[in-house]
């Protein structure tokens, strides 16, 4: 058995708190720095739509933080749909993927502060303070290793943005979010329902578990400069939720019919905003040339297209959890921090080249897939788990040589 170390992680959000409780778990001391009480994120604005699958669940269920599996909706599919472009209201695309194992996404609002509150039960030390580059260096001195998991918090921009991993310096997409009741639900099986409106954005929409019970989170990608990049002039909850209904309404007629009854779960369940998806260098010097290690959205920002940042944030903190047992009573230099940020890399690398790939115009290869997958229910399936395991899409999804081998194979 090692020695008791000291950790302070920058951030309480779905990194940080895992990581925080995992290593609590293994005897170390652990100081959380979180910028916003639990209260502030309980009544404040909805964060994220934070649809996780299994691998990242099990991890939750892994340290006992799964509080939610009684009464969150299960996420049981994917679906994909594309409009025809004949603007009739019909489907050119439409296809369902059945998940081996559901998905869930419980509100950031409900889960944050009931982590939060887990977390000082456990042992840990949770201090309310909006962090600063001055802190860092108190908490360096302080702690074997500092660890910053400040998702798209200010102080992130501490780590150097890595130009090589991030092909784009401007948001991909007009984001919103729409959290609301009385959805009607889709036949057969609960869904991610997502449909792609080419040259205008996506939409997509799933069951989840608010501060108010059971809900439906609807999600807007808007391409910048199109209809759909229509949420500037929106000044109100209920002009969102007009808004909302009038994408529906203009290009997903059948998204729409599901919607004539929907009201907001609460006034904060709206979101508007876009970012540029960006990974950075994980190791951010301190002027004292003291060194922190960054974690989740903190160094690997992606759009939310694909609906893996707490995906990705879950099975970060894993990884560097596995990393910092298995290190010992050894410093966590720079060499550590590479390593364990690689390690990451080893995995993360093909989501966001997954998740990047889909913020652009779809290649004749990837049109193929998701077309033939109408036809094929084993492809609309592994299509549908991919989201669980993004490395299943490489190298067929990737490579069009490799996609028509596989299409052929599946044909045969
Ligand atoms: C519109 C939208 C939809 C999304 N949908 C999905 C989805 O369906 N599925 C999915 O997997 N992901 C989704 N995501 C992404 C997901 O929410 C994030 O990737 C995930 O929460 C990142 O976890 P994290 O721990 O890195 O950061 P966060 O969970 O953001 O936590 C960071 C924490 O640090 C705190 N903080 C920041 N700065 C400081 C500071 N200086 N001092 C102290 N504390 C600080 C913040 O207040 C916050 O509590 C979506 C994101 C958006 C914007």
């Amino acid at each position: 058995m090692s020695k008791k170390r000291n950790f302070t992680i920058i951030g309480g959000g779905q990194s940080g708190l895992q990581l925080g409780c995992g290593l609590l778990a293994a005897g170390h001391d652990v100081h959380v720095v979180q910028n916003r009480t639990a209260d502030d994120i309980r009544t404040g604005k909805v964060l994220s739509s934070q649809c996780m699958f299994d691998m990242a669940l099990q991890n939750e269920r892994d340290l006992g933080l799964n509080y939610w599996d009684d009464v969150c909706p299960t996420v049981d599919s994917i679906n994909f749909c594309v409009p025809a472009p004949d603007g009739s209201g019909n489907k050119a695309i439409d296809w369902n993927g059945k998940l081996d194992k559901p998905g869930q996404s419980v509100d950031q609002r409900v889960k944050v502060p009931a982590w939060m509150a887990e977390f000082e039960k456990r042992g840990g030390r949770l201090t309310i303070h909006d962090a600063g580059i001055e802190d860092l260096e108190t908490y360096a001195r302080e702690s074997d290793l500092v660890i910053v998991a400040s998702g798209k918090g200010e102080i992130g921009r501490m780590f150097e943005r890595d130009a090589e991993k991030s092909p784009f310096d401007k948001p991909q997409r007009a984001l919103a979010l729409t959290y609301v009741k009385g959805m009607r639900p889709r036949p057969d099986h609960s869904a991610v329902n997502f449909n792609l409106i080419p040259t205008i954005g996506e939409y997509f929409v799933f069951p989840a578990y608010t501060t108010t019970g059971p809900c439906d989170i609807m999600v807007f990608e808007g391409i910048p400069g199109g209809p759909m990049d229509c949420w500037k002039d929106v000044k109100s909850a209920d002009e969102h939720l007009a808004k909302s209904k009038w994408v529906l309404e203009t290009f997903l007629p059948w998204e729409a019919e599901r919607c004539r009854e929907v009201e907001l779960t609460d006034a904060n369940g709206i979101l508007a905003g876009s970012f540029a998806p960006t990974v950075r260098k994980p190791i951010g010097r301190l002027p004292s040339g003291a060194m922190v290690l960054g974690l989740g959205d903190a160094v690997c920002l992606n759009d939310p297209i694909t609906g893996q940042g707490s995906n990705n944030a879950s099975k970060a903190a894993k990884i560097y959890m596995d990393a910092i047992l298995a290190h010992g009573d050894k410093p966590f230099d720079a060499a550590f921090m590479q390593e364990t940020f690689d390690r990451y890399w080893a995995y993360a690398q093909f989501v966001v080249g997954w998740t990047n790939a889909l913020l652009q115009p779809p290649p004749p290869h990837v049109l193929n897939i998701m077309g033939s997958a109408q036809a094929f229910p084993e492809l609309a399936r592994r299509i549908a788990n991919g989201f669980n395991n993004p490395l299943d899409f490489f190298p067929w999804f990737a490579v069009p040589e490799e996609a028509d081998a596989y299409l052929s194979k599946l044909a045969a």
